[in-house]
């Protein structure tokens, strides 16, 4: 039987260590608020820094049995995680509606796409290879083993509380390494019942602890710890920088998965349905809070109206509205300052001579909701281009032609996800090859699945997550070299 870690019916969440659940009487509670409401609705036990040291020698003790397990057992146990996950979807996607805001549907297809990182990873557990190099001399033999790097820690975002979470812990776990996990305290529900299923598809105890608590605070423990040899961080650039700063005394692996400000572009020879459905895709999925999403449209002058008038055409069909809601198509923003940042750039754009041409407001009542903004006659040097909105905002700039573009998408310290749209080969290999980024869409505005790296390169992050690079984030290279045998 596993430990409760989350109990809506008595609004209360609960971390783990080991199988200590976190929930004594007289512990600090962290609020939970429904973004949809401004309500909160639950409450999660917080962590301290000594329950963070806790936390890491418990995973200390679980990972040494763990690695010794094979790849094909610790596959077994992920493969049951994930007919948990699978089976208790609606139950998790209720969760993450109630914490995060998103409709329904998005809630579901990102659960879809969080167990689909347990599967993928339950697989790749048997397939941790290493290679036999052969010797310039006839006498030595060398071997290279691969080797779970053993403690890691995991910081985690609001904006995909189910994915973020599997995308790293599958892994880590796949690998032979033990985790604690900092989900953040926005949304730390989804995070504990992932867990819980965890527990209670048999996976021993220890192996996977949760600690939410004051960010800085525990941040500070798991960065110091010489036990951790590994953070995987998902979040903003800033708090990569002040993670990896702490990072160096003890020399850790990193994984930086940081911000983006995605360059999407439409060329004449575009087909236009296609771009604006990869554009609608791209920009307003999660009320446009991803990492990858469209944040600067450039359209070529000579398809530019026509784009404008179908895309904004497209965006005056969404509803915003609770996400328990069918009808609605976008959720509300995470909190009041999120809608604040995401207002401001519209605020700064229609100073410096940008057209709203659908939206532009808040959405009146409880909640931060907020309405699905067009904008046109945008330039490089407003906010809405330089910075990440993270919000439902659609920036036009018009550009003439491919050089000047390519310069202009590349123009940024940012290069995580970047789109364009043509149907001219040449210029796809072309465009493709030119823009900085570590993920291009060519014709598509959705490009992530487990299958695949997702990473970024300049100031978007280091390393690579899914596909079968994610393991190498969690796993250490040994040479074993035989002088003679
Ligand atoms: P954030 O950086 O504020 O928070 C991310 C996590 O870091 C949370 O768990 C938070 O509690 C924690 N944190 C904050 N300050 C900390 C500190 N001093 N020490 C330790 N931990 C700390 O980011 P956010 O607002 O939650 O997420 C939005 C950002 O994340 C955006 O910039 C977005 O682009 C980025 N993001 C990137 C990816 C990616 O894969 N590249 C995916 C999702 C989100």
């Amino acid at each position: 039987m596993s430990p409760v870690l989350v109990s809506l019916a008595d609004g209360l969440g609960h971390g783990l260590i080991g199988d200590r659940v976190l929930s004594e009487a007289g512990r600090a509670t962290i609020a939970i608020e429904n973004p949809a409401t401004g309500r909160v609705f639950a409450r999660v036990g917080a962590a301290t820094a000594t329950d963070a040291r806790a936390a890491i020698e418990t995973a200390r003790v679980a990972q040494l049995d763990w690695k010794r397990r094979g790849g094909h057992e610790r596959g077994r146990l992920l493969e049951r995680w994930f007919d948990r996950i699978t089976a208790q979807a609606r139950d998790l996607a209720h969760v993450m509606v109630l914490e995060q805001g998103k409709p329904m549907a998005e809630a579901l297809a990102e659960v879809a796409y969080a167990a689909s990182y347990v599967k993928f990873y339950a697989e790749e557990a048997k397939r941790l290879h290493g290679e036999a190099i052969p010797s310039s001399s006839g006498q030595r033999r060398q071997f290279v083993v691969r080797e779970p790097v053993g403690v890691c820690a995991a910081i985690t975002p609001w904006n995909f509380p189910a994915a973020m979470v599997t995308r790293k812990a599958a892994p880590a776990l796949a690998a032979g390494c033990a985790m604690v996990l900092k989900p953040s305290e926005l949304t730390p529900l989804t995070a504990l019942l992932l867990v819980e299923l965890a527990l209670a598809a048999g996976l021993p105890p220890g192996l996977l602890n949760v600690v939410v608590g004051d960010a800085a605070e525990i941040g500070g423990v798991l960065t110091a710890s010489p036990v951790v040899r590994m953070l995987s961080f998902t979040g903003s650039t800033r708090v990569g920088q002040l993670l990896m700063a702490q990072c160096a005394p003890t020399v850790k692996k990193l994984g930086l998965e940081l911000g983006g400000n995605a360059p999407f572009i439409v060329f004449d020879d575009a087909d236009l349905d296609d771009a604006v459905e990869g554009a609608l895709a791209s920009k307003f999925r999660n009320a446009g809070q991803t990492c990858v999403c469209a944040n600067r449209l450039y359209v070529q002058d000579g398809i530019h109206d026509a784009f404008a008038a179908k895309l904004t055409a497209r965006v005056r069909e969404l509803r915003p509205g609770s996400g328990f809601d069918e009808r609605s198509t976008q959720g509300p923003l995470i909190n009041r300052a999120a809608r604040d940042k995401a207002m401001a750039h519209i605020h700064d754009a229609r100073a410096h001579g940008a057209r709203v041409v659908c939206g532009g407001e808040i959405v009146d009542g409880p909640g931060h909701f907020m309405q699905p903004t067009v904008l046109t006659d945008v330039t490089p040097q407003m906010l809405c281009h330089r910075e990440e909105t993270f919000g439902p905002v659609a920036p036009l700039i018009r550009f003439q032609s491919e050089d000047q573009v390519v310069a202009w998408a590349n123009a940024s310290e940012f290069g995580l996800a970047s789109y364009f749209f043509s149907r001219d080969i040449a210029r796809c290999f072309r465009v493709a090859e030119a823009i900085e980024a570590g993920m291009v869409g060519i014709n598509t505005g959705l490009i992530s699945s487990e299958d695949v790296p997702f990473g970024g390169v300049k100031q978007s992050g280091l390393g690579r997550e899914g596909s079968r690079h994610g393991l190498d984030e969690y796993t250490e290279l040994k040479l074993m070299s035989f002088g003679s045998l």
